[in-house]
């Protein structure tokens, strides 16, 4: 636990150094505050905000400041002058960033087994032994899977290949891969797949089929060699050794392949875990050294072998938020120095705060992506909120069981199960997020609410979601008060989101 933590943390304002009767409550819209170092944050639900001097703070909540005045003018702009606020133009604005709510969901997993030949020992999908055939997905449920996923009325799909270990029933993968892509023909959705792997089940002719059918390919990195291979334990060869070959392979044959080598690369993703918090340096260094531009400093959460193993691998929240600011300060500083290298959850909050995007990461959207963002299909054909609703149900808890692949699609999205998941997604309906800043750019994710706090509403208070979110939004507030031009410009760099259409089947 640390005495003084590293990251600064943000704080509510002091109301009572302003005199109540000098409010002018009509002058400005709706907006919550925070101080950030010496000065105060105000956020609008538009997703508007300043930072303010405390001078200039106190004028605008007396409605002093006069058209005309610089003051006045930066309110104005900021939409936090209640009567010059377009309404038509924040109308269109709020459609295109809510654009997700006019259509159904566009992430479809499918488990296609639960078996995996590694034995992680944080693994959150709680997996079974290789021998475990009866653990796949069928080809039958596999192609009522893909029925139900066309049904969604998204125009773009992405189907990910999620397991235990997904190439384990590599027959069904590329059944579906065939499947879809022919039941698309007739239908012309955005298709495309994703598949999430460790990478030791991979050959030649595997990784051939998934280059010719654009299936873009995710893995699990957690560092240099001691580090990966101790968590990520694999008894058939050096994971670590087979996972930098196959990702350096991949790579190259993307370079061969014309494709732009900036941005078509093998995703990886580390699982922070108590062994990573001091090696924050090295975690970096070896993801730029295997050649990845992004870092998804993903916690451990509570699902699965994760929760067994908390007493070995977890910490504390103050502990893993140090972590958090060591490395996106030295990714930062390798920025600095002219590595091109990003944190994920840095790169999305700042798509928010900075080009008024809302890039749809489903945990961190209002509402979440429980049901209307994703779906997750398991083996025996049962219909899940998410990832981590089929995660609880492997736990033993099919709480977020919402059906199966042989329900009618309507049915399913307008179900009592659905909506009330959707309901306790929304900041909205959360008494603490109603007044708070980040509001307008943070989101819910009720699986975690419901395994950490016993209710799919949870309590923000106390909550390590909210306290992981807070904290990272006052880190980067306070990285954005006192950055100079070239760092915003590092900044807005990572906000810079582009398409990959190459891996668009259809
Ligand atoms: S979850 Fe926490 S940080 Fe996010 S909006 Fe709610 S109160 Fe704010």
């Amino acid at each position: 636990m640390l005495d003084a933590p590293l990251l600064p943390r943000g704080r509510q304002v002091d109301f009572t150094t302003l005199a109540p009767e000098r409010w002018a409550p009509d002058f400005a819209t709706p907006f919550n505050q925070r101080m950030i170092g010496g000065k105060v944050l105000v956020t609008n639900d538009f997703g508007d905000w300043l930072l303010l001097t405390p001078d200039e703070f106190c004028s605008f909540v007396e409605g002093r400041p006069q058209p005309g005045e610089p003051l006045y003018e930066k309110l104005r702009g900021a939409s936090f002058i209640a009567k010059a606020v377009d309404i038509a133009a924040q109308a269109q604005r709020w459609r295109r960033k809510k654009q997700y709510l006019f259509h159904g969901p566009t992430l479809h997993g499918f488990v296609l087994t639960h078996r995996c030949n590694l034995v992680c020992q944080y693994c959150h999908s709680s997996v079974v032994g290789m021998e475990r055939t009866d653990t796949d997905m069928s080809r039958e449920v596999a192609e009522r899977a893909v029925d139900l996923a066309f049904q969604s009325t998204a125009r773009g799909l992405t189907i990910e290949f999620q397991g235990g270990e997904p190439t384990a029933n590599w027959d069904v993968l590329r059944h579906v891969v065939e499947y879809a892509t022919h039941k698309n023909r007739g239908i012309g959705k955005v298709l495309s797949f994703a598949l999430v792997t460790n990478l030791t089940l991979m050959d030649d002719e595997r990784l051939a089929f998934l280059l010719d059918h654009k299936v873009q390919i995710c893995t699990s990195l957690d560092g240099p060699a001691d580090l990966h291979n101790k968590i990520r334990v694999f008894k058939g060869g050096n994971s670590h050794e087979m996972l930098v070959y196959w990702m350096r392979k991949i790579n190259e044959r993307y370079r061969e392949m014309g494709l732009d080598t900036n941005h078509y690369r093998v995703e990886a993703l580390p699982t922070i875990t108590r062994p990573s918090l001091s090696r924050w340096k090295e975690i970096v260094d070896e993801f730029v050294a295997v050649g990845c531009r992004a870092i998804f400093l993903r916690k451990l959460d509570p699902f699965g072998f994760a929760a067994r193993s908390a007493k070995t691998l977890g910490y504390s929240m103050d502990e893993y938020l140090e972590f958090y600011a060591n490395t996106v300060d030295y990714i930062i500083e390798l920025n600095r120095q002219g590595v091109q290298v990003m944190e994920r959850h840095a790169a999305i909050m700042l798509n928010k705060i900075l080009i008024d995007e809302e890039p749809n990461f489903l945990d961190l959207r209002t509402p979440g992506g429980a049901c209307i963002g994703q779906l997750g299909y398991a083996p025996d054909g049962g219909v899940y909120s998410s990832d981590e609703g089929r995660f609880v149900a492997a736990m033993g808890d099919d709480m977020f069981r919402i059906g199966s692949v042989d329900d009618d699609y309507r049915q399913l999205m307008t179900s009592a199960a659905t909506r009330a998941l959707v309901m306790a997604g929304l900041n909205d309906a959360q008494p603490d997020c109603v007044s708070c800043v980040y509001k307008p750019w943070c989101g819910q994710q009720v699986e975690y609410n419901y395994k950490t706090q016993g209710s799919i509403h949870g309590h923000m208070r106390d909550s390590n979601w909210c306290k992981k979110h807070k904290s990272v939004f006052d880190y980067l507030m306070h990285k954005l008060a006192s950055a100079d031009e070239s760092d915003m410009e590092m900044f807005r760099r990572w906000t810079t989101n582009r398409t990959l259409d190459h891996f668009i089947v259809q």
